[in-house]
């Protein structure tokens, strides 16, 4: 049986896989076992942050392989723990919670809450708000904070203690009157939900409303951060300073980790035994991310902000593209043509896009040569326009 073969009779079908395998690859250049090469502006959906195979990550990774691969959280290791000491340099956060997965931040994020809430205002204080078209993850609880019903079929009852409203300032303020509220955790920008980034004056009402009622602001940054948006984290173009950042996918640049930032406010509510992981943090994944966090430079997130730009300028107004919306290099594109019927086509000529809801997505690596990302963008556009044709 070829891959396709053994995929489709032993992998559990939970993806709607494109028909196209990938054998290897270098930077934004993936290679398929077709033998074609196709420009990648998927990245893996934002975890290849420097793009596949670069060579200063995994020297960082190797290097960490060859002393230990992994060891429990009973002892100390140096990666783990200067990684939490550069995420907390770059955030003016307190402490980190590391994990394996974007979900399992969230997890983090939820626990605080639910022990904020509680330790500050009484154990019927539980109540987390969440937006619609948010996307928070696949477990059970992640899910029932996921304000897209979609993915609630077949799965309930889900954990209880969830409430997804609009982004405006009025149905946060009607909320407010209704529960009593631990926390608010949000995506700065809805990813799954077809990448729209929130309207300032929401965040700004947020901000107020959480000095008035001291309830948590909890940002869900597993897609949005590290880099993407232009920013090390997407909160900072805001002006807001969250009490809770969960992240996770571009963070390893392609291991699995998840990371729960904590503020001041909840930097001390865990104590020994009260969250865990047995990979959480591991050092192989924690040097890739030091590496990851190194190159996150001035200059490389100018170089995101002047890329994204230079898309928009390529697509805004162009034939069969409707609106382009996003931060940095998080983009959603609505197309005429079907946005699954757009990544089909770009398939068949060389360059992978993702989709959310009914737009074509775009997360190139944050290190994608301008000419390969112009080179793609011109063939997106081109099949875009086949749209009004
Ligand atoms: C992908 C994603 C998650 C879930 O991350 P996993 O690593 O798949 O568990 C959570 N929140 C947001 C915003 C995401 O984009």
């Amino acid at each position: 049986m070829n891959t396709f073969e053994t995929d489709a009779a032993f992998v559990a079908h939970t993806y709607a896989r494109f028909p196209l395998e990938i054998v290897g690859g270098k930077g934004s250049v993936l290679t398929g076992s077709d033998g074609k090469s196709y420009i990648d502006l998927g990245s893996g959906i934002a975890v290849n942050t420097l793009g596949v195979c670069d060579a200063g990550w995994i020297a960082a990774v190797t290097d960490q392989l060859h002393r230990f691969g992994h060891t429990s959280n009973l002892y100390y290791s140096a990666p783990c723990a200067d990684l939490a000491a550069e995420l907390c340099a770059r955030t003016g956060m307190q402490k980190v919670f590391f994990s394996n997965s974007g979900a399992e931040a969230n997890e983090c994020a939820i626990k605080a809450a639910r022990a904020y809430g509680a330790a500050k205002h009484g154990e019927d204080c539980y109540t987390i708000l969440t937006l619609e078209n948010s996307f928070h993850g696949r477990t059970l609880t992640t899910l029932a904070a996921t304000g897209q019903d979609v993915f609630h079929e077949k799965f309930q009852p889900l954990t209880p203690g969830f409430v997804s409203i609009e982004p405006t300032p009025e149905a946060l303020a009607a909320a407010l009157d209704t529960y009593k509220v631990a926390a608010v955790l949000f995506e700065i920008v809805r990813g799954e939900g077809g990448v729209l980034p929130l309207e300032k004056s929401f965040v700004d009402a947020l901000e107020k409303e959480a000095a008035a009622h001291d309830f948590l602001l909890m940002c869900d940054e597993v897609q949005c951060g590290n880099g993407r948006s232009g920013t090390l984290y997407a909160y900072m173009q805001y002006g807001l300073s969250p009490d809770v950042v969960a992240t996770a996918k571009g963070l390893g640049g392609g291991l699995p980790l998840g990371a729960t930032l904590l503020g001041d406010k909840v930097a001390d509510l865990f104590t020994p035994g009260s969250n865990g992981s047995t990979f959480g943090g591991n050092p192989i994944a924690a040097a890739g991310a030091l590496y990851v966090l190194s190159g996150l430079d001035d200059d490389l997130l100018a170089g995101v902000r002047r890329k994204s730009e230079q898309i928009r300028a390529a697509l805004t107004g162009a034939p069969g593209v409707e609106s382009v919306t996003g931060l940095g290099l998080m983009l959603g594109v609505q197309t005429t043509l079907p946005a699954k019927e757009v990544a089909s086509r770009c398939i068949g000529r060389g360059v992978l896009v993702l989709t959310a809801k009914d737009k074509v997505r775009l997360l190139p690596a944050l290190n994608i040569p301008d000419d390969l990302l112009m080179q793609a963008i011109g063939i997106l556009k081109d099949i875009c326009a086949e749209g009004v044709q």
